[in-house]
């Protein structure tokens, strides 16, 4: 097949200007992503051999080389993992796919200074394409595990990338980047510096599981090749004590492991010993992906037989509710090729994801307590996720209910906790209000909502969908039922002007003709008509029967098309 030339899709060129362009002060960064890149093509390439033994492919000795070319100005970063074929060439490094990018360079045109741009590249992913930084032209030469031929791929990334086929790729991916002059101005290093080479590896790459070695300069003539040295330790972070582990060093485990350039808001550990041993080391993001309410979103931790990755999406380690947060876990005892249907059945992953599950619960509730921004910051992020669990997760609903806090009318912006809602409660108040809509104003603007605000009574102002649905599920906290100011009939004890018990009756009676006129005339759409004392402003307002869907419910469940 001739060299074919294509153009890069409208999002990868203004990405790509951006890194060509880029006066971000971290640079090094470009290696760290390249190497992240290689080790999960050794993973795949390893985990897919485990399924399919016939595979044709060499998994005995999976490592990553880094050769650097003083003369040339050459960097090139090379596996022996799963490669890609000439489509996914294409499709993975021709397009922006990932999700997180494409967020990225929407904020990114929404604020055009440049100043700006360099905080967001910081905050977005930007992978293979950081090469582009430190480099005017990128070769990429690949192939897939089992096939024959190879891709050359080739871009100063201008707008156009060429395609080759090649008859002898070697087995994986090497990425060559021609680099650009160094510049200590402009913190662009010599990255043909060794020194420089095992400095970054050292500092963002120590914990990946595969070797990653340099490759010797080439000896003097008649000298005997120097072995290959091994830059990085590989130890796992989640089995090494915790006092000789730094946050940076965490931090970067979860960079890679999520795929995120921001510093996870929290890290988690967990030591479990006794009869089934395993350790888990996990991060709360500081932002929600924004597929997190997709189907596409992908979810699950990594997890490890005895330092061996085994599973790379394992979703049955903490239930659907806890989807956003990312880790590892290491078990010492678990057989090494089970299936995902055997996973969700398993006694000790039953076992670990029920522990796993309150270890995150009351890692948020530590935060409530000690910190409350990074909490608020938290429940913004993953509240709505969050709540799905009052739901489908009876067993933690408590600590859920614990960790959760609400819009109200006591405050324009300050969420509260159920906790702190009772403690405020007015004398005589017996219940808990709330009313759920689309959002606060229009919750507020509720005509529901007028003898509450008459008589000063806080409402929990609920705008998710998910609220409903679990205000009816859980029914009540510490005692104090959940009752919708919009569902039936509410006693909120007599105001002066309404006289007592019995004026009301008298009304009543003295209404009776009308009422009855009124609920024969819409027959068709309520089942009754009363006098109210709800309401202060509105002369009519539509309640619904304690047990029935409310408009909000309605709507929820028909664009889930039940
Ligand atoms: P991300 O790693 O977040 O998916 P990147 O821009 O770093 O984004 O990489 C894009 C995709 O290109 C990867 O998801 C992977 O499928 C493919 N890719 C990149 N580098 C390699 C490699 N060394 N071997 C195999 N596939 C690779
Ligand atoms: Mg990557």
């Amino acid at each position: 097949m001739p060299t074919e030339t294509h153009e890069f899709q409208v999002e990868a060129r203004q990405l790509l200007k951006l890194m060509i362009h880029s006066v971000y002060s971290n640079k090094d960064v470009f290696l760290r992503e390249l190497v992240s890149n290689a080790s999960d093509a050794l993973d795949k390439l390893r985990l897919e051999k485990l399924r399919d033994d016939s595979l044709d492919a060499d998994v005995s000795d999976l490592h990553i080389e880094i050769e650097t070319d003083k003369d040339a100005r050459t960097l090139t970063v090379r596996d022996n993992g799963i490669g890609m074929s000439y489509d996914e060439v294409g499709q993975l490094i021709g397009t922006i796919a990932n999700s997180g990018t494409a967020k990225f360079l929407q904020e990114l045109k929404e604020s055009q200074d440049a100043q700006n741009a360099e905080g967001l590249i910081g905050q977005f992913g930007v992978g293979f394409y950081s090469g582009f930084m430190v480099a005017d032209e990128v070769t990429l030469l690949t192939r897939r595990a089992g096939e024959t031929q190879g891709t050359r791929w080739t871009s100063r990334g201008e707008g156009t990338y060429t395609l080759e086929t090649v008859d002898d790729a070697p087995q994986g991916t090497s990425v060559t980047l021609h680099l650009k002059p160094a510049d200590p101005e402009n913190q662009l290093h010599d990255y043909t510096a060794p020194w420089k080479i095992r400095e970054i590896i050292k500092r963002y790459s120590d914990f990946i599981t595969w070797p990653v070695r340099m490759v010797p300069e080439k000896p003097a003539e008649g000298d005997q090749a120097p072995e290959p040295e091994t830059l990085n330790s590989m130890k796992a972070l989640w089995a090494r004590p915790r006092d000789e582990v730094t946050d940076d060093e965490y931090h970067e485990l979860y960079k890679h492991i999520g795929h995120d350039w921001r510093d996870p808001l929290e890290t988690i550990r967990l030591q479990a010993e006794g009869t089934f041993e395993y350790q888990a080391l996990l991060f709360l993001p500081e932002h929600a992906p924004h597929d997190l309410f997709t189907r596409e979103y992908r979810r699950g931790l990594q997890l490890y037989v005895k330092r061996v990755l085994i599973m790379d999406e394992c979703e049955a380690l903490l239930p659907p509710y806890l989807r956003f947060v990312k880790g590892v876990v290491d078990a010492a005892d678990l057989s090494l090729n089970v299936s995902r249907e055997i996973l969700q059945q398993d006694r000790h992953i039953e076992m670990m994801r029920r522990r796993l599950t309150k270890k995150v619960l009351s890692t948020v509730k530590d935060l409530m307590t000690k910190d409350q921004d990074r909490y608020a910051t938290f429940w913004r992020e993953f509240g709505t996720a969050v709540k799905e669990g009052l739901v489908t997760d009876p067993e933690n609903r408590d600590a859920i209910l614990a960790v959760a806090s609400f819009a109200s009318t006591r405050h324009e912006s300050e969420l509260t906790t159920l906790k702190d809602y009772v403690a405020r409660m007015k004398e005589g108040q017996e219940d808990i209000y709330y009313l759920a809509g689309e959002s606060r104003q229009a919750i507020e603007n509720s005509p529901h909502m007028e003898a509450f605000r008459d008589r000063g009574i806080e409402v929990l102002l609920l705008t998710d969908a998910v609220d409903e649905v679990w205000a009816d599920a859980v029914g009540e906290f510490e005692g104090k039922k959940l009752r919708s100011v919009a569902k039936g009939q509410i006693d909120l004890g007599a105001k002066d002007e309404d006289g007592t018990e019995e004026d009301r009756e008298k009304r009543t009676e003295e209404y009776s003709g009308l009422l009855d006129w009124m609920k024969e005339k819409l027959a068709e759409d309520v089942k009754e008509v009363r006098l109210s004392s709800r309401l202060t402003v509105s002369p009519a307002c539509v309640v619904s029967d304690t047990g029935d869907l409310t408009p909000a419910l309605e709507n929820m469940y028909r664009a889930m098309g039940q």
